[in-house]
């Protein structure tokens, strides 16, 4: 027997109608492209994102249409996102950091019709506009006043587009399973892999990231999304932000920790989520100055691990709660978030660290398994280690138009591998101890690097960390820790090895330390271990000998 219920489908639509008619009057602040810092209200993101889906009708833009954006996070971003997608098309956020052979790959993959770009990106499309055979337009995201001379063909300027046409516009329905958003996967190997979101999985993965105990956005919230739009659709914030009627600070292009700190202050912001490479900026920012936050009481840290001292010093420093989350683009992107159970919170600090450091408990609707290496099942006890799988409504089951990558991406049941190694303990709490491709295998036992790297930056002087396996006549391989020291530093090989001693297993020491300037980062801000083998792919162990 069927429910007597409403068949009414999940649109994003809906949320921008709901901001509107709910919360009119509040604001969404942001930095732009020109270096202006611009408010307005939630009423008059609707009113103009009706106004751009007119201007899309009348570039002949229809359902299924993949329309690219090159933007920082910004009002006019926010407007493409619910415009786009409200009329059916799919809004392709890119990455403009990737590679540019990557980039101009994505958007001949993705058969985009129209691109939009903030004036910053104009002379990255220009150097690719010959390769770009599809693109029909390029609509700079800017007014007359700023609109730069480029060599682009049939160039447009988004607010000359945007004054012609009427507000009025009538948001259609249609499928809630409908494609609305699309965003690639910069792999470390391999062209990128698009992840097609739908209305459906986007309206679900925003109701989860809301339920998410501990999280508490509400309309006194303030949300600074300094994870951009351009990937994984600022992890939700623009579609979860409004459902609430949470102010939003978009920080446009300037991400360094002065700019940060400023907009934070300024505005107000209650809530800023991000990667800890950010976060190292800001907080590096405020020790220098000596600044306090005025309102922030949370910063949401994901993408790669959250170091413990980066956790202690935002609590222990500023009074502002650090919580780690997981995920991957292919999941829309939140998998777990990291709060403390209630039981824990009569722990001594020492020991809720060893809890915050780990990535969390799964939202609503995401169901994990671990497995080993031949996809039996491990237990959830906290001890037994294997690769991570996922399943849920807001996870990706299949790459766009790549029947390749889908032959390895999931197994027999159809769960979606991760590529991570994690343990799970009974209460659900989930700790990343690798990637697949980077733990260390000495001896027929897994080393985790990322628990090596977590160790080694709780050092003061050490302000980035590596481990990478190095080959080993004897154990196969074994860890090797590059570091990059804060400014002035002189710390040694022998300072870190007795700093580590006693942290870590014996079998997990390191077999030597190296020092460099710096490590390489991907697009998204991530430590390239890909590129660091690489670098090191002619080092010899000092131990190597001893054999
Ligand atoms: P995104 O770029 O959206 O973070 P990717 O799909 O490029 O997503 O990368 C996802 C991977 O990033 C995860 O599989 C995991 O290895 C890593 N990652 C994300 N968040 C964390 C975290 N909190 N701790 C450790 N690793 C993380």
């Amino acid at each position: 027997m069927r429910g007597l219920m409403m068949d009414r489908p999940l649109m994003i639509s809906h949320i921008i109608k709901y901001a509107e008619a709910t919360f009119p009057d509040q604001e969404i602040v942001s930095r732009t492209a020109e270096g202006l810092l611009h408010r307005y209200t939630y009423r008059d993101a609707a009113r103009r994102s009706r106004q751009l889906a007119n201007v899309l009708r009348s570039l002949d833009v229809k359902m299924g249409d993949r329309i690219a954006t090159v933007a920082w996070n910004t009002y006019r971003h926010f407007e493409i996102y619910y415009a786009t997608s409200g009329i059916g098309a799919i809004c392709h956020t890119i990455n403009p950091r990737l590679p540019v052979d990557q980039f101009a790959y994505i958007i001949n993959h993705a058969e985009d019709r129209y691109v939009f770009l903030d004036v910053t990106f104009v002379p990255l499309l220009e150097k690719l506009q010959g390769q770009l055979k599809g693109v029909e337009g390029y609509i700079v995201m800017t007014d007359a006043e700023h609109m730069p001379q480029t060599s682009l063909p049939n160039v447009y300027c988004y607010e000359e587009l945007l004054q012609d046409q009427s507000d009025e516009f009538e948001w259609p329905e249609f499928d809630e399973y409908t494609a609305s958003s699309l965003c690639y996967t910069s792999g470390t190997t391999g062209n990128p892999k698009g992840v097609l979101y739908s209305h459906r999985s986007t309206l679900l993965h925003a109701f989860s990231v809301l339920a998410t105990p501990g999280l508490d956005l509400n309309e006194e919230s303030a949300v600074l999304p300094v994870v951009p739009m351009f990937h994984v659709n600022a992890w939700g914030v623009p579609y979860f932000g409004p459902m609430v009627g949470a102010k939003i600070v978009f920080p446009g292009p300037k991400l360094d920790g002065e700019s940060l700190a400023t907009l934070i202050n300024d505005e107000g912001v209650t809530e800023a989520w991000g990667v800890p490479t950010v976060w190292l900026g800001l907080l590096g920012y405020m020790r220098k100055t000596g600044q306090k936050f005025k309102a922030l009481k949370r910063v949401l840290i994901g993408g790669s691990a959250a170091p413990g001292a980066m956790i202690t010093e935002f609590e222990r420093d500023y009074g502002v709660q650090a919580v780690q989350g997981w995920g991957m683009t292919e999941m829309s992107p939140v998998g777990t978030v990291s709060f403390l159970r209630p039981k824990d919170r009569s722990l001594p600090p020492e020991k809720q660290l060893e809890i915050k450091v780990k990535q969390g408990r799964a939202l609503f609707g995401v169901e994990m398994k671990i497995v080993d290496e031949n996809g039996n099942r491990l237990p959830h006890d906290g001890k037994a280690f294997g690769e991570l799988l996922v399943r849920g409504p807001a996870i990706t089951c299949g790459y766009y138009r790549n029947p390749e990558a889908n032959t390895s991406a999931f197994d027999a049941e159809g769960w979606f591998r991760t590529g991570d190694v994690a343990r799970i303990d009974p209460d659900g709490y989930m700790e990343i101890v690798d990637r697949t491709k980077d733990v260390i295998k000495s001896g027929g036992e897994w080393i985790s690097s990322i628990d090596l790297e977590n160790e080694a930056v709780g050092h003061p002087e050490i302000a980035e960390a590596a481990v990478i396996g190095v080959p080993h006549p004897k154990w196969g391989e074994r860890p090797l820790l590059v570091v990059v020291r804060e400014q002035g530093s002189n710390l040694d090989k022998q300072g870190v090895l007795d700093f580590l001693r006693g942290r870590i297993a014996s079998w997990w020491m390191p077999d030597d330390v190296v020092f460099v300037d710096e490590l390489p980062h991907s697009a998204t801000g991530k430590l390239q271990k890909v590129k660091l083998r690489e670098q090191f792919k002619d080092y010899k162990l000092p131990t190597v000998e001893e054999v």
